[in-house]
């Protein structure tokens, strides 16, 4: 009996083991004859999700970096989109005229850049304080207005550190800008004063003359006319005949839809130059961009520095 009992578990127990393992095998089964998702959406009429692409995806290139335009050492004009234009004024502060042309800059809204030289900035601070406070740029020309090119390294490194050192001093405002007396400047100086002293150099593109022909209408005359869109316009806050033009020569620009920024405002709208040497046929850049002189300072600019300031 006992041992009926033992035979009776021990096949029941056998019959477990083989329905398990029967199941086992039939699930694995079913696995591996389960249809793929392609097979299963055509069977079930579901629309097929095409998981993996046909084709491996040739890898894109990584994209080249767009080069923003570098600033150059020298400006002589920008190349803009818009209408701007800077105006900038020479060798003061000067103690009762640039006051006067702060006045009419002041009742028109509009700023301008003054080169100063070094020795009148440390004579009238106050007034190097008062440009700035009414918006204008602020620049280095030199302490004492030489020639760049007639100095020795020393002098031209004291020339331009003791002028940043009395516009600092004035106005707490550390120049970044200088423009050379005379327009006398070359390779070598314009690099010393790049990397030395972190300046660029601001040239002009439209010369009224006005430190020669003391008039006031044929200052207004050359500035208005030789005006074009970028220009840096050279005049001088030292004689009475340019600060008499300036209302006539603002109010003419401004009508004719021009807009008057700063240097450094005008040289963050610097474009890319236009390409040059276009197919025959195709039209030109502008007339202004294809008469613009060359921007750069050959060291010859050097030898031929204009006679008076
Ligand atoms: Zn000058």
């Amino acid at each position: 009996m006992k041992m009926k009992i033992w035979s009776f578990a021990a096949l029941a127990f056998s019959v477990a083991i083989v329905h398990f393992t029967a199941a086992s095998l039939a699930a694995k089964a079913q696995l591996q004859t389960r249809p793929s998702i392609a097979a299963e959406a055509a069977i079930t009429g579901l629309p097929t999700i095409v998981t993996t692409p046909l084709v491996e995806p040739t890898p894109t290139p990584e994209p080249t970096p767009t080069a923003l335009p570098q600033k150059k050492a020298t400006y002589k004009k920008c190349h803009v989109a818009g209408s701007e234009i800077a105006m900038t004024f020479d060798d003061g502060p000067h103690p009762k005229l640039t006051p006067m042309l702060l006045d009419i800059l002041k009742e028109r809204g509009i700023k301008a850049t003054f080169f100063l030289v070094g020795k009148n900035t440390a004579d009238y601070p106050e007034i190097a304080q008062r440009i700035v406070a009414e918006g204008h740029e602020v620049a280095n020309h030199t302490w004492a207005h030489p020639q760049l090119t007639k100095l020795s390294p020393v002098a031209l490194k004291k020339e331009i550190a003791d002028t940043n050192a009395a516009i600092y001093q004035a106005t707490g405002i550390q120049t970044t800008l200088m423009r050379p007396p005379y327009g006398a400047i070359n390779a070598s100086i314009t690099k010393r004063l790049n990397e030395e002293f972190g300046l660029t150099i601001a040239m002009w593109s439209v010369d009224p003359l006005d430190w020669k022909i003391r008039n006031a209408e044929h200052v207004t005359k050359l500035i208005t006319e030789n005006t074009t869109p970028g220009a840096i316009i050279l005049a001088h806050d030292i004689h009475p005949t340019t600060v008499q033009a300036m209302p006539a020569v603002f109010d003419t620009l401004s009508a004719k839809g021009y807009k008057f920024v700063t240097v450094s405002e005008l040289i963050a709208l610097d474009l890319p130059e236009p390409i040059r040497g276009t197919p025959a046929g195709t039209p030109a850049a502008t007339p202004a961009a294809a008469t613009a002189p060359a921007a750069a300072i050959t060291p010859a600019a050097a030898t031929a520095p204009r006679a008076t300031p």
